[in-house]
C-alpha cells in the first residue's frame, strides 16, 4: 500500500510541474516569492484580547493577520456599553489595526447561524457585515468567515457574489489540549505537502478556545519566523486572492536571449483580485533587471537571484517587458 501511493504521488508531481512551466522556463510560482508553502493566522469573532494581546505580539513578529469580525456587535459609539463579548474593542481601535496591515475579514452582521435562515436573512447578514465594515474601517472586506464554519452550497452563492474568498477549511488553535508542538507540527506538515495552511484561532487568553497560556502563542510564532524564506505568511486575503488568480493564470510569453515579453491574464474581477502574482523567469544569470508595463511610469519589482528572475505582476491585458544584462 506504501509503495503504491508514494508512486501516485510521483506521477502527479511530475505532471503538475510539467503543466506549470511553459516551453520558454517562464511559470507562475506557487507562492509569492516561489516559496513552498503559506500561512495564514485568522481570528474570528473579535475576542477583546485580539486586539489587547494577539495584535501587538504579530506585530511584534512582523506578521499580517486577518480578524474576522462582527461588526453588528460593535457599538457604533465608543462611550456606549458593549452589550457582547464580540463588541468590546472600539471600530477606532480596529481601523488602527487594519492600518498596521492587518485586514478585517467579514463574519457575518451578528454571527447566527446562517443555514437555518431563509435567503433573504442570509444576505441581510453577509451584505449587512460587509458594509457595516467597509463604513467603519474605510476597506471593503475581500474575506468571509461562515459563523460557526456552518457552510454550504446555498450560503456559497451568496458568499462569493460579493467576496474573493471565504474560509472553507482551517486548523483550530487554541483550547485547554493546545499544545505549541501541535501547532509547529501542523506548518511543518503544510511545508511538506507544499499547501497552503489557515490557523484559526479565537480567544488568546480569556474568551472561548483561549490558550493554556498566552505564552504558548508566542512560542509558535518563534517557531514560524524563521521558515519565512520558505513559507509565505500573510493576510488570508491576500494568500486566497494569490491562490485563485495563481490557478486561472494564463501566459502568454515570448522570450529571447536578454529579454522576455509577458502577458499574464486571469479572467477574474480586477476589482477583487488584484494582488500581484509572481512569475518566475528561469535559467537566466543576470547582473541586472528591468521590468515595464507597457505606456506605464513605474518599473515593477525584479528579484534576480543566482539563475533565475522573479517579477511581481499584477495580472492584466497590457504585456510586460522584462529586460536584463547577462553577468
Ligand atoms: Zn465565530
Amino acid at each position: 500500500m506504501k509503495n503504491l501511493l508514494l508512486g501516485l504521488f510521483a506521477v502527479a508531481t511530475l505532471a503538475a510541474s510539467a503543466a506549470d512551466v511553459t516551453d520558454a522556463g517562464i511559470r507562475v510560482a506557487r507562492f509569492k516569492g516561489d516559496r513552498e508553502a503559506a500561512l495564514s493566522f485568522t481570528l474570528d469573532d473579535g475576542w477583546e484580547d485580539n486586539a489587547t494581546v494577539a495584535a501587538p505580539l504579530f506585530d511584534r513578529y512582523g506578521f499580517h493577520v486577518t480578524f474576522f469580525l462582527v461588526p453588528g456587535r460593535i457599538p457604533l459609539d465608543d462611550r456606549e456599553k458593549p452589550a457582547h463579548d464580540y463588541g468590546k474593542i472600539s471600530w477606532a481601535r480596529w481601523k488602527q489595526i487594519a492600518q498596521a496591515g492587518h485586514e478585517i475579514g467579514n463574519h457575518t452582521l451578528h454571527h447566527q447561524g446562517l443555514r437555518k435562515l431563509d435567503d433573504a436573512a442570509v444576505r441581510a447578514e453577509i451584505d449587512g457585515g460587509r458594509q457595516l465594515i467597509a463604513e467603519q474601517i474605510g476597506v471593503t472586506p475581500v474575506s468571509f468567515a461562515y459563523p460557526g464554519n456552518g457552510r454550504d452550497d446555498r450560503l456559497r452563492k451568496f458568499v462569493y457574489a460579493q467576496h474573493a474568498v471565504a474560509r472553507e477549511y482551517e486548523s483550530g488553535y487554541g483550547g485547554a489540549k493546545f499544545t505549541t508542538e501541535k501547532a509547529n507540527g501542523l506548518v511543518a506538515s503544510a511545508l511538506q505537502q507544499k499547501r497552503w495552511m489557515v490557523s484559526m484561532l479565537h480567544a488568546i487568553t480569556n474568551g472561548y478556545a483561549a490558550f493554556p497560556n498566552a505564552g504558548m502563542l508566542e512560542e509558535h510564532l518563534k517557531y514560524v519566523q524563521p521558515l519565512q524564506a520558505r513559507l509565505w505568511v500573510d493576510t488570508f486575503g491576500n494568500v486566497g486572492r494569490y491562490v485563485k488568480e495563481r490557478d486561472a493564470a494564463k501566459l502568454d510569453v515570448q522570450r529571447d536571449a536578454t529579454s522576455a515579453t509577458i502577458t499574464l491574464t486571469t479572467g477574474l474581477d480586477a476589482n477583487l483580485f488584484n494582488v500581484p502574482l509572481t512569475v518566475v523567469i528561469e535559467h537566466v544569470t543576470a547582473a541586472s533587471a528591468e521590468a515595464q508595463r507597457a505606456g506605464a511610469a513605474v518599473p515593477l519589482p525584479v528579484t534576480i537571484e543566482a539563475d533565475r528572475l522573479l517579477v511581481e505582476l499584477m495580472p492584466g491585458a497590457i504585456p510586460v517587458t522584462v529586460r536584463w544584462r547577462t553577468r
